[in-house]
């Protein structure tokens, strides 16, 4: 993820994709650069407080490695995703989790370098 200064074109999607057979969502951005993101991406960078937490937590007694909790996941059929504000995609994964808000911002720099 790179750190540098987002311009607001980057930052706004003109067009979000859920595309469930392939699992992956794709998002085309203001500048024009499409995103494409695996459904396994999203769920494991899901930004909410029990996943950051998760993923921060090295504990050698714990059985599951973050990875391995969170590295999958699938949508809910009838209703993947919602628009948040206008800032933000909250996804509703199919094992009920879906705290996790999605801001545009934080989706562009998690966004895999080429479309
Ligand atoms: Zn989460």
């Amino acid at each position: 993820m790179s750190i540098e200064r987002l311009t607001p074109e980057q930052k706004h999607a003109t067009n979000v994709e859920v595309d469930l057979k392939q699992r992956q969502v794709r998002i085309t951005w203001g500048d024009g650069f499409e995103s494409i993101y695996p459904l396994d991406l999203l769920r494991k960078n899901c930004p909410c407080a029990a996943c950051n937490e998760q993923r921060k937590d090295d504990d050698p007694l714990r059985i599951l490695k973050p990875d391995q909790a969170l590295a999958s996941g699938d949508l809910t059929p009838g209703n993947p995703v919602e628009l948040v504000g206008n800032y933000a995609l909250q996804f509703n994964w199919i094992d009920g989790h879906r705290t996790g808000i999605y801001t545009f911002e934080f989706l562009r720099r998690l966004s895999p370098p080429k479309a």
